[in-house]
């Protein structure tokens, strides 16, 4: 007996498993990614807030040393020169980023004073600065030195000062020593003036993560400006995505596993049951063809009995007249006839008991003799004749022989039915073997299948028969299934019908050892 298979989706990975697989995994990467981006982010704020106290502590001190220096400028009369260019060098030497220290008089006919050479234009420019000054600092970047910016202070500090005093810095040593983050691929900075003019860092940030804030100097207020390219890699680092990926496959698996087998168990339990409800409503259903076929039962018993009276009558005179030689046949033909009876009963009996499944190879024309042999007086009674052809050899199927037996009764029930009431009521069950199949056909001679229910026609509860349940075909069609076979109508229009049963042949089937 076969049962109805288990979806495939249970019992392989099906493609929508997979997918959600994928899925999976394409969430958890995209939460990493998210994840990481944020990490990231936050670093860089870290970092670029350090960073800025880091400069502007140093910004401030170039406003110490301005204000130094200014006041060895302007504590004498003149300038004391050996003593500034002291400071001056002492400054340059231990604060490599102010490279360019020079005093500057406003009377251009006196001579500068500097730690090095100055451009007679870069002179007079902080000239210029020096008497616009009100007494704050200017901040300015240095013509022909790249990466290069002037602190201008007046000197002394007063409407008549008569010195301008200049601090050269190179603002990329500004940013010296930033730490290792600074290193790191990706990682953009820069230090631009207020205007925006880049004075340090080879590009301005590009990355999607940037942040631009002017260091804490009131006196430079330069702009530093931070970005993170973040790549792919740095979204996803490989093992601890490698990492990630193990974990939510074996997550998945482990849970999807776990769902498919209480599925399976479910299913195979939903099947036990509809096999037992299947098992129950056959029996219920020959219960009740047996007492539909009482009267033929009454007219198949009625033939025995008359001859078990008739002979015990004629034993019964033949004793009077003491022939005994006689009367042993007479007891001969009653014993028989007897055994017929019992027989015809036997045969009723079995075919309402409930007997257990069987999955053994089985000759499927005892089931139609079976069939013809229970039918033969039903038909009869309603002036039907049964043809029966079977063939010479055995029709072996690996099947339920009593679930058989009941799909074919039920078509021949259905033809006594349908032929019911016709002067020429004939009624066929041809079996034979085809192409590595048994096919048996029940034909009739009635009205046909009735257009309306042909559709419908294996399904429960479709019937056009008063008094009827509709439940015949469905259970047949599901009896011959469960033994691998298929049933359908194979011809329904007009002049009849005939519905084929067509299941493999026990002999073809590969677990077949019989
Ligand atoms: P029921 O006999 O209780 O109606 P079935 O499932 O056995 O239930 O049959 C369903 C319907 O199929 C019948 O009512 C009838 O309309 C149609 N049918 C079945 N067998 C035949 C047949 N041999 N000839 C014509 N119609 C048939």
């Amino acid at each position: 007996m076969r049962d109805r298979p288990i979806p495939r989706e249970f019992t392989s990975p099906g493609g929508w498993a997979i997918l959600a697989w994928g899925l999976s995994l394409l969430l958890a990467a995209g939460a990493m990614a998210l994840w990481q981006q944020r990490s990231l982010t936050q670093e860089l704020e870290r970092e670029s807030g350090v960073l800025n106290r880091l400069v502007s502590q140093r910004a401030g001190q170039h406003d110490a040393h301005l204000t130094a220096l200014s006041a060895i400028a302007s504590a004498s009369a003149g300038p004391e020169r050996e003593l500034f260019l002291d400071v001056a060098s002492t400054i340059t030497h231990f604060y490599p980023r102010i490279d360019d220290v020079q005093l500057v008089p406003l009377d251009p006919r006196d001579p500068v004073i500097g730690t090095g050479p100055l451009a007679p234009e870069v002179a007079d420019l902080i000239r210029d600065a020096a008497r616009a000054s009100t007494g704050g600092i200017a901040l300015m970047p240095y013509p022909g030195r790249a990466h290069h910016y002037m602190m201008v202070k007046r000197s002394p500090n007063v409407p008549e000062a008569r010195f301008g005093l200049m601090l050269g810095i190179d603002a990329e040593k500004l940013l010296d020593e930033a730490g290792v983050f600074w290193r790191r691929p990706g990682v953009v900075l820069a230090l631009a003036m207020p205007d925006g003019r880049l004075l340090a860092g080879q590009d301005r940030p590009s990355g999607a993560v940037r942040s631009g804030r002017v260091i804490g100097s009131a006196s430079q207020t330069l702009i530093l400006e931070t970005g993170l390219d973040v790549g792919w890699a740095d979204r996803l680092p490989l093992a601890p995505a490698a990492l990630l990926f193990a974990f939510v496959s074996l997550a998945y698996w482990t849970a999807l596993g776990a769902w498919r087998q209480r599925t399976r168990t479910r299913a195979v339990a939903e099947q036990a049951r509809i096999n037992a409800l299947e098992s129950r409503l056959a029996h219920a259903s020959r219960v009740n063809a047996l007492g539909e076929m009482a009267s033929g039962l009454t007219h198949e018993l009625t033939q025995p009995l008359t001859a078990i009276l008739a002979q015990a009558q004629a034993g019964k005179r033949l004793a009077a007249q003491g022939r005994g030689a006689a009367l042993e046949s007479v007891l001969d033909g009653t014993i028989a006839q007897a055994r017929r009876a019992s027989a015809i009963l036997e045969r009723f009996r079995d075919w309402s008991r409930p007997r257990p499944a069987s999955a053994a190879a089985f000759d499927l024309r005892d089931a139609v003799r079976n069939v013809q042999a229970l039918l033969a007086p039903e038909a009869a009674s309603g002036g039907a004749r049964i043809d029966c052809s079977v063939p010479g050899d055995p029709v072996p199927v690996r099947a339920d022989p009593v679930e058989m037996e009941q799909a074919a009764f039920n078509l021949v029930r259905n033809a006594i039915e349908a032929v019911a009431g016709r002067p020429d009521a004939r009624i066929a069950i041809d079996l034979r073997s085809a192409a590595g199949r048994a096919v048996l056909d029940v034909s009739d001679n009635g009205p046909g299948v009735p257009p309306g229910i042909r559709t419908v026609l294996f399904t429960p509860f479709a019937t056009t028969r008063e008094g009827g349940m509709g439940l015949g075909l469905a259970l047949s069609r599901r009896l011959v299934e469960r033994g691998g076979g298929d049933l359908d109508l194979a011809d329904g229009a007009g002049t009849g019908a005939t519905f084929r049963i067509s299941i493999p042949l026990a002999g073809d089937t590969e677990e077949d050892g019989s």
